[in-house]
């Protein structure tokens, strides 16, 4: 499978597609999401916490980079926004190479610390409450996952 795309039509609708994904990952696990300001990138990542059993709210990271959660597993979420032109390593190899799972908004401003094993999702917002999430697994590991997701 190269690609899947699924259409939400609620904010509750994306927040258990992520649920659903939340079961299916493992430690280590890499998330990429790309999309528009208000696309639904920190939704998504509020349905995986939910799904990993995170009892904390999740918010935008707005001031630090990264935010940690405690869940069944580790959450590292992270919104690289504001190292859009900057090389700068914040020790991204440590969450990657953890036992927890990392989510990264804008991540293609950090595209070269990004491992090769990794589910990229992009989400557009089709109209007001519409969104087309679009999985593009890299890896066999991640192909599996996204032939769960969509059964
Ligand atoms: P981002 O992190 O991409 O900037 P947010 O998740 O913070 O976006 O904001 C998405 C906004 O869009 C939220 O206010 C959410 O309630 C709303 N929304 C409306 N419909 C949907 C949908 N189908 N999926 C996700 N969010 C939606
Ligand atoms: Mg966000």
């Amino acid at each position: 499978m190269n690609e899947l795309e699924i259409i939400t039509h609620t904010t509750e609708e994306t927040m258990r597609l992520a649920e659903e994904l939340a079961q299916l990952v493992r430690p280590g696990d890499v998330i990429t999401l790309e999309g528009d300001l208000g696309a639904g990138k920190t939704t998504f990542t509020k349905g995986l916490g939910s799904g990993l059993g995170v009892t904390r709210t999740i918010n935008s990271p707005t001031y630090t980079i990264v935010k940690e959660y405690r869940g069944e597993l580790p959450l590292y979420h992270m919104d690289v926004y504001r190292l859009e032109d900057s090389d700068e390593d914040i020790g991204f190899d440590e969450y990657f190479h953890s036992d927890g799972i990392s989510v990264v908004e804008w991540a293609s401003f950090i595209e070269a610390f990004l491992p090769e094993k990794r589910l990229d999702i992009v989400i557009r917002a089709v109209d007001e409450h519409t969104r087309k999430i679009t999985f593009y697994p890299r890896g066999d590991s991640f192909e599996k996952i996204c032939e769960e997701l969509a059964r």
